[in-house]
């Protein structure tokens, strides 16, 4: 469960890996996350998602439901996936971890019809400096003149579902973007001709529009996370909690409040925790975790919910004294049991590791 109080007999799990979409501008990528949350809600029963703050949790049960026969459960032991709500290269290069980037898989959405622009670049630029692996979701498939569109699809079955004309037209349109990721450097090529994802870019045709595709981009993401970052997502589920500050937010009855995104161990809410500051890193007391409350219940009582502690990986609000200076993308560490000079002058260090990055891009 995403709430859950540990005792300290330190234990390893599985985190779920953190994703990111980027990509040009009107391209789709809010919509994409839309219709990720949209299909996850339909698929219903097994699996539910979870709203987080800044994020979408969606467990491997729903992806399982959501993908039908592309995906058997049994061969994944990541516990699904959770997506960054806020699209865009721009939040993408702000949140880091470590260093490195704070998502750990990205999503880059192509208008089938607009191919590379700018921005399109300009995030490949990124995921490239950031060695972050990523698949191309081809968006807007149901444009293409001639479509019969079939909601909610695997692309093999509604590409058996379209005349000639368009099917061939799609086609084009995806060599033409695999040739621009070529141009870049990447070797790229259907989703369901790629063998080794870290060596070649999965091209995936979706619809943020009709869902088409939908089933198959989940079950890429997972695939390959499985496959390729495992040893990355484990866990101490009784290790003190890090992340990075999404947003630094004012709230009424709670003040200045952080969003963060949670990466890795466990964020109680009697911890200490430290922030990256505008100045010195800020040390403070939380006083309240806070998770949005489901829609249905708002009605009633106030916009968050009280949890004890979360575990990673996880969106969640922390309130607490002193956060006026703190700053989006700024790292969050709980200091529990440790020595907190130690704790500070980690945050003080990722601190001007993330200044000379945002120095660099101008
Ligand atoms: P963003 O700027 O990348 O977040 O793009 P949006 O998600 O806001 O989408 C831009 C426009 O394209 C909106 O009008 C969407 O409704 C539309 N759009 C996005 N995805 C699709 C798609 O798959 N098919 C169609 N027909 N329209 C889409």
């Amino acid at each position: 469960s995403e709430s859950d109080t540990t005792d300290a007999a330190g234990s390893a799990e599985l985190r779920t890996p953190i994703v990111a979409v980027l990509g040009h501008v009107d391209h789709g990528k809010t919509s994409l996350l839309d219709e990720v949350r949209g299909s996850a809600v339909t698929a219903g029963e097994a699996g539910a998602i979870t709203q987080h703050i800044g994020a979408t949790a969606v467990p491997l049960s729903t992806i399982s439901d959501i993908a039908g026969n592309l995906v058997d459960p049994a061969d994944f032991d990541l516990p699904g996936l959770l997506f960054i709500d806020t699209p865009g290269h721009h939040s993408f290069s702000t949140l880091r971890s470590r260093g490195g980037a704070l998502a750990d898989i990205a999503i880059l959405v192509v208008d089938v019809n607009d191919g590379f622009q700018p921005q399109t670049h300009e995030a490949l630029d990124i995921l490239k400096r950031t060695q972050t692996p990523f698949i191309v979701a081809a968006n807007k498939i149901d444009t293409v003149p001639g479509w019969n569109p079939n909601p909610d699809t695997p692309v093999q079955a509604t590409l058996e579902a379209q005349s000639d004309r368009a099917e061939n037209r799609l086609n084009e349109q995806l060599y033409e973007i695999i040739g621009q990721l070529s141009e870049e450097g990447f070797s790229a090529d259907m989703y369901w001709r790629v063998q080794n994802f870290r060596e070649n870019i999965g091209v995936v045709p979706v619809s943020a529009e009709t869902g088409e595709g939908i089933p198959d981009l989940l079950t890429v993401l997972m695939g390959l996370s499985q496959r390729y970052l495992k040893s990355e997502m484990s866990i101490d589920t009784s290790g003190p909690g890090v992340g990075t500050v999404l947003e630094v937010k004012d709230e009424r009855g709670f003040g200045t409040t952080l969003d963060i995104v949670l990466y890795d161990g466990v964020l109680r809410d009697d911890d200490t925790v430290v922030v990256g500051g505008k100045n010195d890193p800020i040390v403070t007391d939380v006083r309240a975790l806070l998770q949005p409350r489901p829609l249905a219940e708002i009605r009633t009582e106030s916009q968050f919910e009280q949890v004890e502690s979360v575990r990673a990986a996880a969106g969640i609000k922390i309130a607490a004294p002193d956060l006026d200076d703190a700053m989006a993308g700024a790292p969050v560490r709980v200091v529990r049991g440790r020595d907190l000079e130690t704790v500070t002058a980690e945050v003080r260090a990722e601190l001007a590791d993330i200044e000379v990055v945002t120095e660099e891009q101008g």
